[in-house]
């Protein structure tokens, strides 16, 4: 078993052959505090693999603190397409774009009942609503940046939808408000990783999430702490809590019947004074290892042990290309002409 150091300094730790890294970025509600940011995980392999799942707002800053070039992250992965999953689009596009991605970035998410609720159109959009942001870029950053590729996959039946370099990605339906919703199973070299993303406890987690070396599954604030905290009256707080989320209690007792070898929750406000009482309340039905997720949390996984960290990270990190030489080399299309009474006005002409 390797000797860990009490915090993961990013940076420092090169995986091993055999290891799996998810980071938390984001474990929050749908707002965004400085504590937590919206849903989003990372997970690194040992075989050079990146992939994150989720992109809520704000926790594109964390990505950027852990010093990862854009360029390294293999693939991103949609679970549904509320804004507090998939908020910063803009941030993994653009901010990806100009922190030196050579290629374009490649999504998988869920279709919808109609095509307007699926990934494609989301993506779709959201990259034509940025008309004036990409054409103002082309030209000064690489061409292939711009570009998204959308793999749009069926949310309703349960099937493999990505399998390259040894790595297995599964969807299976979740049961969250209508219908579109996905959770993911990831299998690696004998690794086992699972992500709810939203959900109610449903047999369709039961069936697809057994044998998790690592499991990261939904539970909201209890009722009790949403019509304290959040104001809400008990109605609000029943639909919020355990019709569209996972309850505390609930999640446990799913945790009981799955049994990860270690559990991870997130989509709470986890404070010093609401988290006992979401421990308890798992803790009903359910007495194995568990992690309360917050930013920056880090899950070291080998088939030795699994490692609960925080990571220790600069809040003034540079996004860059470690590889100069390609980004100075890669293809640039034309740069736009702005009109001539802006360019007239120019004070220190840099010629083209
Ligand atoms: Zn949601
Ligand atoms: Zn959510």
């Amino acid at each position: 078993m390797t000797r860990l150091r009490d915090h993961y300094f990013p940076g420092t730790e090169p995986l091993g052959p055999d290891e799996m890294r998810v980071v938390a970025l984001g474990t929050g509600r749908p707002f965004v505090r400085r504590a937590q940011a919206n849903t989003s995980f990372l997970i690194e392999l040992g075989n050079g693999d990146i992939f994150m799942m989720d992109f809520g707002a704000g926790s594109q800053k964390n990505f950027t603190a852990l010093n990862i070039p854009y360029e390294d992250v293999t693939g991103y992965f949609v679970t549904h397409l509320h804004a507090d999953h998939v908020g910063d689009f803009a941030n993994v596009w653009v901010g990806g774009w100009a922190g030196g991605r050579l290629r374009a970035m490649e999504v998988w998410g869920p279709s919808g009942a109609v095509p307007e609720h699926g990934t494609k159109h989301f993506v779709e959009t959201q990259v034509a609503s940025y008309a004036w942001d990409t054409m103002t870029r082309v030209g000064l950053l690489p061409e292939a940046g711009q570009h998204v590729i959308v793999h749009e996959f069926d949310y309703a039946t349960p099937a493999t939808i990505y399998e390259r370099n040894g790595v297995v990605i599964k969807a299976f339906p979740a049961v969250h408000i209508y219908d579109g919703p996905v959770s993911f199973r990831l299998e690696w070299n004998g690794l086992v990783f699972v992500f709810s993303g939203d959900t109610t406890p449903s047999r369709f987690m039961l069936e697809h999430g057994a044998g998790a070396d690592l499991l990261i599954h939904e539970a909201f604030n209890t009722i009790s702490q949403l019509m304290a905290r959040s104001g809400y009256d008990e109605r609000t707080a029943i639909g919020i809590g355990t019709i569209a989320h996972s309850s505390p209690e609930e999640a446990g007792k799913l945790l009981a019947d799955l049994r990860p070898r270690r559990a991870v929750l997130y989509h709470h406000f986890n404070d010093f004074d609401t988290a006992p009482e979401i421990e308890r309340e798992v803790r009903k039905a359910y007495d194995g290892p568990l992690d309360l997720a917050r930013d920056l949390m880090v899950w070291t996984v080998t088939p030795q042990q699994v490692v609960t960290r925080m990571a220790v990270v600069t809040d003034h990190a540079w996004p860059n290309t470690e590889d100069h030489a390609a980004f100075r080399a890669a293809t640039r299309a034309e740069r736009p002409k702005m009109s001539s009474f802006l360019s007239d006005a120019i004070l220190f002409p840099k010629g083209s």
